[in-house]
């Protein structure tokens, strides 16, 4: 009789219960110790875990013990505030779609995301504050969704991948005005700065930067290198000054070695990685987000007639199918991966696919679950907070049935979200 009612008072409120909450489960996953604990009762108090001792069920506790429980999984790549459509689709949301239409169609995203298993995302790059707004609605539990770590506005070149007027006539060119350091557009050392300084006063968490082309942006090049080696260095070092990590994306080898070289935290997609980018991850202890989850959903879609634009049809087809290889290659060769899917590419909430991607790649279940648990949290410097279930870390806890290491499929059918000790999914 007191089960039920608990746990719904928890999902409804939105916020961790005054009293301490125990969790029965079947098996833990030590995502440090790479092995399962078996039958333990987790304790949470204030969002937070307690404590961990043998299983002992009561009244009131929350039963797993059919069930196989992991840490919370972090996505390093998300999108929350858009998502893929038909370019006829986005075309007319380009012209008639206000920053509160994209608001509200945010809701759902978030949700999805949290109850397929994500309690924690890092998200790259939204127009008109919508990332920095979503992420504070979720953190005063006006909605549901999962914890945000955001860039806020994307930093690129005139013209380069995340220019927010790419693509758009000369007329209403000329009536938005041409984007600055404040809109994220910059073109020298100097607005780099400003640049960076902006997203400081918007209220970003880090920086992203379009270090190259992109697939789906409305230009040519899917590849090219967009910035020099100085203006980066310009966002890295100011980056710096206010404590913040930078996530570059890049597909084309130069852009991406220039990235590494300026030292950059992370790399987004990396797709033409070559021997060269390799030794610069390693010597620079950068991350490689690989995001084969987008790669493999645009060569899917650019074999359909009318889902791109004819600028960006070719690029999907070029660059997506590279990916997969690429992810291989860098995680034989030693480099640091954490897990990241670039959903909005794809549907939220399929963000799990990734795991079988990178399995089938090469990589054991134990690791690519690590890349998105230990991965993540290092890569978002919360390793003392995030990552593991364990005292004194965020009460972040999934169950699904059966055995991940064995089968990581399983993570595709997530059962059990709990977020800072509060329920969002149940058996
Ligand atoms: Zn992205």
């Amino acid at each position: 009789m007191h089960r039920l009612p608990l746990l719904g008072l928890l999902m409804a409120a939105g916020v961790a219960s005054a009293a301490p909450v125990t969790v029965d489960c079947g098996r833990l996953l030590d995502v440090k110790a790479g092995a399962w604990r078996e039958r333990v009762s987790i304790t949470i108090d204030n969002g937070k875990v307690l404590s961990i001792a043998p299983l002992e069920p009561k009244p009131g506790h929350i039963d797993l013990s059919a069930y196989s429980c992991l840490p919370g999984l972090i996505d390093m790549h998300v999108h929350l505030t858009s998502e893929t459509q038909k370019e006829a689709a986005s075309l007319a949301d380009d012209l008639r779609g206000n920053p509160a239409d994209f608001a509200y169609r945010s809701v759902p995203h978030a949700e999805r995301t949290l109850k397929a298993g994500f309690t924690t995302v890092r998200d790259l790059g939204a127009s008109d504050g919508l990332g920095i707004a979503l992420k504070n609605a979720i953190a005063n539990g006006t909605i549901a969704g999962p914890r945000m770590f955001t860039s806020g506005t994307s930093i690129a070149t005139t013209g380069g991948h995340a220019d927010p007027t790419n693509g758009l006539s000369q007329q209403f060119s000329h009536a938005v005005g041409t984007p600055g350091p404040v809109q994220g557009v910059i073109n020298s050392p100097e607005q780099a700065r400003e640049a960076v300084r902006a997203r400081y006063k918007e209220g970003a968490d880090l920086i992203k930067v379009t270090a190259t082309g992109g697939v789906l942006s409305q230009a040519r090049g899917g590849q090219n290198a967009q910035f020099t080696e100085d203006e980066l260095r310009a966002i890295v070092s100011t980056a710096k000054d206010y404590g913040f990590r930078v996530a570059a994306h890049a597909h084309g080898a130069e852009g991406m070695k220039r990235a590494l070289r300026a030292g950059v935290d992370s790399i987004e997609h990396g797709s033409l990685m070559d021997d060269e980018a390799i030794a610069l991850f390693k010597k620079h202890g950068a991350w490689y987000v690989p995001t084969i989850s987008a790669g493999r959903y645009v060569a899917d879609k650019a074999k359909e007639d009318g889902y791109f634009s004819p600028m960006v049809r070719p690029k999907a087809a070029a660059i997506g199918p590279l990916i997969q290889a690429t992810f291989g290659r860098a995680y034989r060769a030693g480099v640091k991966i954490a897990f990241g899917t670039d959903a909005a590419v794809y549907p939220h909430g399929e963000n799990a696919r990734e795991f079988a991607f990178m399995v089938e790649a090469g990589m054991p279940a134990l690791e690519a679950i690590r890349a998105a648990t230990l991965g993540a949290a290092s890569l978002l410097d919360q390793s003392a907070n995030l990552g593991s279930v364990e005292p004194g870390y965020a009460a972040d806890i999934l169950a699904v049935s059966g055995d991940p290491l064995r089968d990581v499929t399983v993570l595709q059918q997530v059962r059990f979200v709990m977020k800072a000790g509060v329920v969002y999914k149940q058996p």
